[in-house]
């Protein structure tokens, strides 16, 4: 009897695996740290057979916990660390070079000659994103630059490349399917997301031969089965998702103006904008949300560098708050902050600014101000950096945002989403179950096994703890804006020689 469905969650500094039960309950869990290295300032890899060998033991600590059998469990889900590259041999399943995390900065260079080339444009009418090391695209050239015969072997189709979805289907169908899903695709940065297609000019530019290329599924379809090698049977896969569109998915943002904001070390916004591809006047990443049944969903994407990080600042570096839970508490001791604004732009800021020159600024300092004004400060600075960018996307998609949902670390604060929820004038919902991004690919794969029937009955599924409201009027709103606005101005363009 099916009652099991299995996520893994391919993270950046972990794998790990969940079982949930049919009501998105998890049954059991395992979890293992995935090393980082550093070879030179700016470059990140990771090793891609512990990416693999980590992943499927969690799989198999996970079943074992709860003596699960292959035969209880409807479907494999898996949402991946996105962006990260890695090129492997089509016959042994090889790698050729570690896997070049999303963080690398190496191909920073190269990214600004194709600026220099008036490349912006193009790029973005046909992928949706902007010129970055973070994509795929110069970090695969780079292998096939760096990497001896790496070029040639690709020419002749003896290399595949994959993100990290696609190498562990590969793995775990025994080097059967070389696939990924739109959602992971529309992040290489030549994956057309007006006609679907990987795009042969872009690829001719970066240099990448189409031959080493997965096939484009669905972000929820049965893709094959598990070889009976790796779990003790043969289990299907049933969906592959980037890691903040399935987040997006868990949140049941299923429908236009719904949104989602992940508040970890960073913060990541991503809006629902329907089957319309929403090119972005602001700076923000337009991407495929997922394809469900040959329909697209897309979304805009907003990043906030510093969240956690900020609140970590306070705690380790200033010594103001013992542990980050404090916040909420230290915060609101103070009836407001005392004309002070912290601007937490530690490595620039975003959109709709986009200063990587910018820097972290604290600005209308008083004898008055005490620890507790500047903790205060920094909490709602999270808030109007994420209300920027909310208003940004609604300028590009010309509606407004029905409601937000939150996860992460930083939404356990209920002080931030009180104030977040008066900034952005709509609701802001926090879910009983934080596991989103890992329950986004469970539910995406239990509705192409057939565990549920239709999008309404995953919506049931998750479950609200908490709403926070708009508590304050359309005039209160425009005046703390402007001061906040006044205020940011101060930390543009600081590092600027
Ligand atoms: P990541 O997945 O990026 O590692 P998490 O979602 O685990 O991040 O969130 C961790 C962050 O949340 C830390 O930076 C921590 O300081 C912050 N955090 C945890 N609890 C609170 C809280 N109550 N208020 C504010 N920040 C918090």
């Amino acid at each position: 009897m099916k009652k099991y469905i299995m996520a893994f969650d391919a993270g950046t500094t972990s794998a790990r695996t969940i079982l949930f039960n049919l009501k998105g309950e998890i049954v059991s869990s395992a979890s293992k740290n995935i090393l980082q290295f550093f070879p030179h300032p700016g470059w990140v890899e990771e090793d891609p057979s512990e990416i693999w060998s980590a992943q499927i033991s969690t799989a198999v600590e996970a079943m074992s916990k709860i003596s699960a059998s292959t035969d209880e469990i409807y479907a494999i889900g898996i949402t991946n660390q996105r962006e990260t590259t890695i090129l492997w041999d089509k016959k042994t399943g090889e790698a050729l070079y570690n896997a070049i995390v999303w963080q690398c900065k190496r191909t920073s260079k190269y990214c600004r000659e194709l600026e220099e080339v008036d490349l912006k444009d193009k790029i973005r009418e046909k992928t949706g994103l902007i010129i970055d090391p973070y994509f795929s695209a110069t970090k695969i050239k780079w292998i096939l630059d760096n990497v001896e015969g790496a070029r040639e072997r690709a020419e002749k189709g003896e290399i595949l490349f994959g993100t990290v979805d696609s190498y562990l289907i590969y793995k775990l169908t025994d080097g059967k399917i070389h696939i990924t899903d739109y959602s992971n695709a529309s992040r290489t940065m030549f994956f057309n997301i007006n006609n679907l297609e990987w795009d042969k000019e872009l690829l001719e530019i970066f240099q990448i031969p189409e031959k080493i290329l997965p096939e484009v599924k669905n972000s929820g379809e049965i893709y094959g089965k598990s070889s009976s090698k790796f779990l003790g049977g043969q289990i299907p896969i049933g969906s592959a998702i980037g890691d903040q569109q399935s987040s997006l998915f868990g949140q049941a943002c299923f429908k236009s103006a719904m949104a989602k904001a992940t508040y970890g070390t960073g913060a990541f916004v991503l809006m629902n904008t329907g089957y319309k591809a929403v090119q972005s006047k602001h700076g923000l990443v337009t991407t495929i949300a997922w394809g469900l049944d040959n329909k697209i969903s897309y979304a805009l994407e907003g990043s906030i560098f510093e969240c956690g990080s900020a609140i970590n600042w306070l705690k380790d570096n200033l010594k103001i708050l013992d542990v980050a839970d404090d916040s909420e508490y230290m915060a609101t001791k103070v009836k407001d902050t005392c004309g002070c604004y912290v601007i937490p732009a530690f490595s620039g800021l975003g959109a709709p600014y986009w200063d990587s020159s910018a820097r972290g600024t604290i600005v209308g300092l008083t004898r008055a101000v005490t620890k507790n004004h500047i903790i205060r400060a920094t909490l709602e600075s999270l808030c109007y950096l994420s209300k920027d960018v909310i208003s940004a996307m609604e300028e590009d998609a010309g509606f407004k945002l029905k409601e937000l949902k939150v996860d992460g670390g930083v939404s356990a604060n209920n002080f931030i989403l009180s104030f977040l929820s008066d900034l952005i004038d709509s609701k802001v919902l926090r879910p009983e179950i934080l596991e989103t991004t890992a329950l986004g690919a469970g539910l995406m794969a239990g509705l192409a096994s057939g565990a549920y029937k239709n999008l309404e009955e995953l919506s049931e599924i998750l479950r609200i703890e908490k709403i926070f409201e708009p508590e304050i009027d359309d005039i209160k709103r425009e005046e703390i804006l402007k001061k906040w606005h006044r205020a940011c101005k101060y930390s543009l363009a600081f590092a600027e020689e």
